[in-house]
């Protein structure tokens, strides 16, 4: 069956190559979306939620001039799955040194990762300062005590495995006997190959036990639908306080995490990103995103969205105040950044009738960097108020700029004639309609 990271990219792929964003659009991309969150196993109050949302700002929010309805639709598919998953920030650990010492435990089922990334965590705090020691609990299968001290001793912290046949027993000996010397001490809990009842018992007794600060869940990113109901199991016996997706350097996206997020409320706080000790990260809602969605991007999209929202601020600042030699400056400065001056005018506000705004669109790009350059030469108080120069000035800003009088007074003109048009428009005279040209 396809998975919902797929799913997601296929959503990508459909917007990017949407040539009409309407509304009929907008609510077969916000059905796709909740199908695949739906069969994600993600709370359907949830789903509708969020749904709901990206269609409301799908259909209301006018993207800014310059960008794409397409990208900016993305970009609201991002954002909302990004806030699902907790929003901008990620959550640290509860570690507090005033603490006789403070508990990590690490559950989950064989096989996803949970003894290495008891490794890594070590490492990781082991980074930060702490001084951290490992305590081995599964006595089911010999070979794991030899794998955890084998980590433990890479990473150079200490271990112990309490030789006894109690998976409870032992985290409790091994936390006792590391508390002294640790500031943190991480608990490697043994799993089983599914989720049983006994499994849960045990943790469930044993966090009673040793009274941990962190209880992260370790899910490997293979683990599809199935990662909510076991993430609600654990979460019942051993209130979860995190989650780390293992394997994400696999080709498995890890789409199953979102579902155990959404029925836990555990946010997830680190993922594995390979098989050796220093491969693990802080998570980072961003790029998990990004990469369920199958954009690589993103960061791209979400930049020029902001430059762009920008440049239309400015250019309402404009309508707001009087219009200075400077403000042309500024919006020549962003016209040369973004390319060809035709599809440049559309950010300049007003840009929608008079014979002015004919004369202006026709200013070539060379003549825009002549302008800049004669700008340059000129003092901010010329900048702001252009009507203070004088023949004398004129012909020292264009020696100054290796310019000719001529062009010095070229600029002065259109200075002028753009400024006529704003005023047209701030008093109303000629329809603010920047916004919607050229999309
Ligand atoms: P446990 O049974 O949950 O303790 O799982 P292990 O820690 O023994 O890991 C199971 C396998 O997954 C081992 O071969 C690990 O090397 C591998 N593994 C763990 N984390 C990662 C990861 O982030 N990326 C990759 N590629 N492999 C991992």
């Amino acid at each position: 069956m396809i998975g919902f990271a797929d799913r997601l990219a296929e959503i990508t792929k459909k917007i990017k190559g949407a040539s009409i964003i309407d509304e009929d659009f907008v609510k077969e991309v916000v059905r796709d979306v909740q199908r695949a969150l739906l069969e994600a196993d993600v709370d359907v109050k949830l789903v509708l939620e969020l749904s709901k949302r990206i269609e409301k700002r799908a259909l209301e929010e006018e993207p800014p001039a310059g960008v794409p309805k397409r990208d900016y639709l993305l970009r609201i598919v991002y954002e909302e799955l990004v806030e699902l998953l907790g929003g901008e920030k990620t959550e640290g650990l509860d570690i507090d040194l005033s603490r006789d010492v403070n508990v990590i435990m690490l559950v989950g089922l064989y096989g996803m990762g949970k003894t290495t990334t008891a490794a890594k965590l070590a490492r990781y705090l082991q980074r930060k300062g702490y001084r951290v020691g490992l305590v081995g609990a599964d006595p089911y299968r010999p070979a794991a005590g030899e794998q955890l001290r084998q980590l433990a001793e890479e990473v150079d912290v200490p271990v112990h495995v309490e030789d006894v046949d109690d998976a409870v027993e032992m985290a409790v000996k091994g936390v006792e006997a590391l508390k002294d010397e640790c500031d943190v001490v991480i608990v490697d809990t043994a799993g089983r190959d599914r989720l049983s009842e006994d499994l849960i018992d045990e943790l469930r007794e044993m966090a009673e036990r040793i009274e941990p600060h962190e209880v992260l869940l370790v899910l490997d990113a293979t683990v599809g639908q199935k990662a909510g109901d076991h993430a609600e199991a654990f979460h019942e016996a051993v209130q979860l306080t995190g989650v780390v997706i293992t394997k994400l350097d696999t080709a498995a996206k890890g789409g199953g995490a979102l579902s155990a997020v959404a029925r836990t409320g555990a946010p997830i706080k680190f993922v594995g990103t390979g098989e050796r000790v220093d491969d693990l990260e802080e998570f980072n809602p961003r790029s998990f995103v990004a990469r369920l969605l199958g954009i690589g991007d993103i960061d791209e999209l979400l930049r020029r969205t902001e430059e762009m929202l920008e440049e239309e601020e400015k250019a309402e600042d404009v309508l707001e105040g009087e219009f200075t030699l400077k403000d042309l400056y500024e919006q020549l400065e962003a016209l040369s950044k973004m390319g060809p001056v035709d599809k440049l005018l559309q950010y300049v506000p007003g840009m929608g009738g008079g014979r002015n705004v004919r004369k202006i669109s026709q200013i070539t790009e060379e003549r825009l960097k002549k302008y800049k350059v004669i700008m340059d030469s000129m003092t901010e108080k010329e900048l702001e108020n252009p009507e203070i120069l004088n023949k004398s000035r004129i012909r020292r800003i264009a020696i100054g700029s290796g310019t000719s009088e001529r062009d010095v007074i070229e600029l002065l003109n259109h200075y002028r004639m753009m400024k006529d048009v704003i005023e047209d428009i701030q008093s109303g005279r000629i329809p603010r309609i920047g916004g919607e040209l050229g999309r």
